[in-house]
């Protein structure tokens, strides 16, 4: 086995450096995407759709969603398949301090890649009119560390995000200029793992390194901690366990220290029937993570009782899932520790 490559002076190098130019969005904080956004999210807070209701909460009108904060400098769909198709040919994307990183990590043999951790802070909410601006540098390169999905570096970015009113943004901006002079809304920080996955790094093929010699993969373990314990001993008993606010009776998932309509903190559980139909649904090519098959159909489910829950759609092939189709719960016993519950389509009117 070959020595691999250490870039670490050259990473930490660029530990400070500008992770690409500033990013100017295509288009101020306007009501259209913010409709779009609440619709797909199903999220009702009306200060993001109605003058009124932001003014009764004491703002000045429509505000944007926090958590929407990047949908504002996303590059769009066809850039991002160019940035592909240039990494995919070999060519160079580009010639910022994060193509330079990332052609050392590659050059280390860590190159695969999953995101790990996203933090974010806001300074303000944003309002229509405002023209978002991003800068982003490079904080930290870790040392190589040996995790479970195999060796690698961790890598965080910061993203500042900065505004101003779209008003004062000419026919030919330029985003340096419009970030400098910018006032602060928010502070992102993403994390990703490059890593050489463990089990596929000498091989040329994981399922044949798998039928060989490794056995496959146990499904990551959840961190189950005092508040969803009951969520996972209600599976491993086949149970689909959904948490009840004790006051008001609100249903709630994931399981939530209060409720989000009353505010108390006293909880029951309630034993959903299983059914449920399809609210929306992924389809998960990659990243691929051992412990799983691909491609893996997910769906949320919004179950018969009210609310919504994630978890792996089986018995279906990815091309046939569609939104509105009726499921069944199923719990599948992956080890002796480990008990999921999974949803399989159901003919419409089955029980
Ligand atoms: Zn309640």
């Amino acid at each position: 086995m070959t020595e691999r490559p250490d870039h670490t002076a050259e990473l930490e190098n660029l530990v400070g450096s500008a992770a690409g130019p500033p990013q100017l969005a295509p288009h101020a904080v306007n009501e259209a995407m913010i409709r779009h956004w609440v619709e797909a999210m199903g999220d009702t807070n009306a200060a993001y759709v109605s003058n009124e209701a932001a003014q009764a909460l004491g703002l000045a009108g429509v505000i944007a969603p926090p958590t929407m904060l990047q949908a504002w400098i996303m590059r769009g769909l066809r850039a991002t398949v160019e940035v592909e198709a240039a990494r995919a040919s070999g060519r160079p994307a580009g010639d910022t301090a994060t193509d330079r990183m990332m052609t050392l990590l590659d050059d280390e043999g860590f190159t695969s890649v999953v995101a790990t951790n996203c933090d974010q802070s806001y300074a303000r909410p944003l309002v229509l009119g405002d023209r978002v601006v991003v800068s982003s540098v490079i904080e930290a390169v870790s040392s190589v560390k040996k995790t479970g999905l195999g060796t690698g570096r961790f890598i965080t970015t910061r993203l500042d995000f900065a505004a101003v009113s779209a008003q004062t943004v000419g026919s030919d901006p330029d985003p340096t200029e419009i970030f400098g002079r910018g006032e602060p809304v928010a502070t992102m920080r993403f994390r990703i793992l490059k890593f050489a996955p463990a089990a596929v790094a000498q091989h040329k093929g994981a399922q044949t390194l798998v039928a060989e010699s490794i056995p496959p993969a146990l499904r990551p373990r959840p961190a189950i901690t005092q508040d969803i314990a009951y969520f996972f001993e209600g599976a491993r008993q086949h149970k689909l366990l959904i948490q009840r606010c004790a006051a008001c009776g609100t249903l709630r998932h994931p399981p939530l220290p209060a409720c989000g309509l009353c505010r108390s903190f006293a909880w029951d559980t309630i034993e959903a029937s299983g059914r449920g139909e399809v609210f929306s649904f992924v389809v998960v090519h990659h990243p691929q993570v051992p412990g799983f098959e691909y491609p893996l159909p997910i769906g949320l489910i919004e179950l018969e009782e009210g609310t919504r829950i994630v978890a792996d759609l089986i018995g279906v092939e990815g091309s046939e899932v569609r939104v509105g189709m009726p499921v069944m719960v199923e719990f599948i016993e992956y080890d002796e520790e480990l008990t999921l519950p999974a949803f399989r389509p159901r003919p419409e009117g089955a029980t």
